[in-house]
């Protein structure tokens, strides 16, 4: 099969859940991530290896990793706040780990108790593990930047700070760089600029995108995002996910959408959207009180619609 030309990576699991307060037990999210990697999602971010007092519907994270490495086909990867957490999920032998600090200030120390520096500090020990055991001399890092359009805490962002930020990690080692738009605050226009430098300096290293819906704005986004070059974007089953600073606000954005617009638009993503609706009805049946969104599983596909990955 045919790479995709875009990739999907599915972050219900660790930003979807990180909100809900009841516990998913290990091996529903299991069946969760099986179904998601049977739909063809090429990449899976699993759980969030950060300490069970401070989440603790993580608790599980090292079991679900392990778990979801049985899996065949996606690549799986994980967030890790530290030097700490990158060591207990690359020990479960993940081969990607995420890690995020946030580009306004107020943000980070409210986040992860920390200055931006510190945090940076803390990379760099996250980048020196490639040098600790051979087997990790090949894992990916991925460096996220959370709040790159916007913060609930300080507002306006500084778009050059951003760049600036960029920079930074891919001095310290980042193999792959995250622009995420925590809030939900940017505009296609915003993003298209952001992005078109962010490519820039990544010089072929991979971009991602992580793009909330909260005010809608989402797959216009995307769109704009694509076109300023990113081709890996994050998105959750249903939009689950939502946002402690907007009570209602809905949470990513909804996966079964993005693939459509992709598919839509002539880019092979993998996915096979009628398989996906196991995912969705196993996120459903197993989170009655959350919200789900979306609206492409709901209305179906149109009439005579030929995914990328079908037309020759
Ligand atoms: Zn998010």
């Amino acid at each position: 099969m045919a790479p995709p030309d875009v990739i999907v990576r599915e972050v219900g699991l660790r930003d979807g859940l990180q909100l809900v307060k009841s516990f998913v037990p290990t091996e529903t999210k299991l069946a969760w991530m099986r179904a998601v990697a049977a739909a063809g999602v090429p990449e899976i971010e699993t759980t969030n290896f950060v300490p069970a007092k401070v989440i603790a519907q993580f608790a599980d994270s090292a079991d679900v990793a392990r778990g979801a490495l049985a899996i065949e086909g996606p690549l799986m990867c994980a967030l890790a706040p530290n030097r700490k957490g990158a060591e207990n999920g690359l020990a479960t032998g993940l081969k990607k780990m995420n890690f995020v600090l946030s580009v306004s200030e107020g943000h980070n120390l409210a986040n992860v108790r920390k200055s931006t520096d510190a945090s940076f500090a803390e990379f760099e020990n996250v980048v020196a593990l490639k040098k600790e055991r051979p087997e990790w001399k090949d894992v990916v890092i991925q460096g996220c930047l959370a709040t790159s359009f916007g913060c609930t805490i300080e507002g306006r962002v500084d778009p050059d700070r951003v760049l600036r930020f960029v920079d930074r990690y891919l001095e310290l080692g980042a193999d792959e760089i995250t622009l995420a738009d925590t809030v939900g605050y940017a505009a296609p226009s915003e993003i298209a600029n952001l992005f078109h430098h962010t490519v820039q300096l990544a010089a072929g290293k991979p971009v991602y995108a992580h793009f909330h819906d909260t005010r809608g704005l989402g797959l216009a986004n995307v769109y704009a995002a694509l076109e300023a070059g990113v081709r890996g974007f994050d998105a959750s089953t249903g939009g689950l996910g939502g946002c402690p600073f907007a009570p209602g606000a809905s949470g990513n954005i909804v996966m079964e959408d993005l693939v459509f617009l992709l598919e839509k638009e002539g880019l092979n993503t993998g996915v096979d959207l009628e398989k996906y609706r196991l995912a969705r009805e196993i996120a459903e049946t197993t989170l009655p009180n959350e919200n789900f969104y979306g609206t492409i599983l709901r209305a179906g596909l149109p009439k005579g619609f030929v995914p990328a990955s079908k037309a020759a």
